[in-house]
């Protein structure tokens, strides 16, 4: 055997005594806020479909209806780069429509939320920037971090005040500072201050870079994100959000200046060097995108379920962080969070424990996350199973 394979082996007989070895579930019928999970069907409460979208029937036979009328629109492969023959008009409609949107002068669509982090840092942040990131972004602004050449640091989660004392340090040193966050954070709940980012930036005269991957489409009248009600939209110089989630499609788009998506089109890798996506998913998304802006009392509603989960698993002694559709349950170690998540799926609950190193040691959790399509009886049968004493 070569030396690799021994070592993996080695590797992963680590992670499975550690009790840390991922698989992949397999996954069958999804049916509202019903999942079947390893051929069992459970209550879902670890889906990003916040709106209910993806698993609401009637829009997607409605857009397949009319698929079915065109053609070329619904086209299951662009078959190039948008450089060279994949930049189908649908993908000039969708950016218009943000850029309107938003009311911001350019908008771009990407081809997930991964190609938007690991190819917008690279191609803005040269070896004499400093990028300052917050220490709980998504691993895709990390991996886009890496790849880039300027110096990447993280500050402490939410910690502005640790964040100014790095911008006051390289004030001066660098031709240019980055700061970049996620609005929403996916793993505790919780958000970013934009309005003290948008103070920053105006500051030191850094750049923002702000990922509403868990923001769009539930925050904000119109879904636009945290920063359409924080009132920065204009403030923040690439505002990413992601259709995959509450957008129940797939990519990703960002609202900026038009120089700036200018350079992106000259010089991001990730947008240059891929298969554009498929006009079927573009036409998709600009449904779905026009769907969602009248969806605020889905949003309202989403956060109210949010809010009486929090009051009532605190009320019974638990820990639970966040302040958003994303509701973390700290447990404390990988044992006990695999063990609660293996006694709500046998009542039914499909709650998925996050664990060490997604998140930090002893901060093992279950990540209930929340959608507009349960209704509070949903949420109180659960809350039940951490009264019983069953957890
Ligand atoms: C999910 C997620 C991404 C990745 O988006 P995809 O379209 O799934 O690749 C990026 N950033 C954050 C914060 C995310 O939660």
């Amino acid at each position: 055997m070569s030396r690799l394979y021994e070592q993996m082996e080695r590797e992963l007989q680590v992670l499975r005594e550690q009790g840390r070895l991922r698989t992949l579930p397999v996954i069958g019928r999804r049916d509202g806020i019903w999942q079947e999970f390893d051929g069992r069907r459970l209550l879902n409460l670890s889906s990003n479909d916040y709106l209910g979208i993806g698993s609401r029937s009637s829009l997607r036979r409605a857009y397949l209806q009319q698929c079915g009328h065109h053609g070329d629109r619904c086209s299951m492969t662009s078959s190039s780069s948008r450089l060279l023959t994949g930049n189908h008009e649908l993908y000039t409609r969708l950016e218009d429509r943000l850029a309107a949107l938003y009311q911001r002068e350019a908008a771009l669509v990407f081809n997930s939320g991964y190609h938007a982090n690991t190819g917008i840092l690279p191609a803005l942040a040269t070896r004499r920037d400093l990028v300052l990131s917050d220490k709980l972004n998504h691993a895709s602004i990390l991996d886009g971090g890496r790849i880039a050449a300027a110096e990447f640091r993280r500050y402490r989660h939410g910690d502005y005040d640790h964040l100014e004392s790095l911008l006051a340090r390289a004030e001066g040193r660098y031709r240019q500072l980055f700061i970049v966050s996620e609005s929403v954070f996916s793993m505790d709940g919780d958000c970013a201050d934009l309005g003290r980012l948008v103070e920053f930036k105006e500051r030191y005269g850094a750049i923002l870079i702000v990922d509403e991957a868990h923001g769009a489409g539930t925050f904000g009248r119109h879904g636009l994100g945290l920063a359409e009600a924080s009132g920065v939209i204009g403030s923040i110089d690439v505002l990413i959000g992601t259709f995959g989630k509450a957008f129940a499609s797939t990519g990703a788009y960002a609202v900026m200046d038009g120089i700036v998506k200018e350079y992106l089109v000259n010089t991001m890798r990730t947008l240059i060097f891929t298969t554009a996506l498929p006009p079927v998913v573009l036409g998709w998304s600009l449904q779905v995108l026009e769907a969602q802006l009248g969806m605020q009392e889905e949003r309202l509603h989403l956060q109210r379920l949010a809010d009486r989960l929090r009051a009532e698993l605190r009320a019974r002694g638990f820990g639970v962080i966040g302040e958003s559709h994303i509701v973390p349950v700290i447990v404390g170690t990988d044992e006990r969070a695999v063990s609660m998540a293996l006694k709500l799926r046998e009542q039914g609950v499909l709650a998925l424990p996050v664990r060490p190193p997604t998140v930090p040691e002893q901060t093992a959790r279950l990540r209930f996350s929340l959608r507009a399509d349960l209704c509070w009886e949903d949420l109180e049968a659960v809350v039940h199973h951490f009264d019983g004493g069953v957890l």
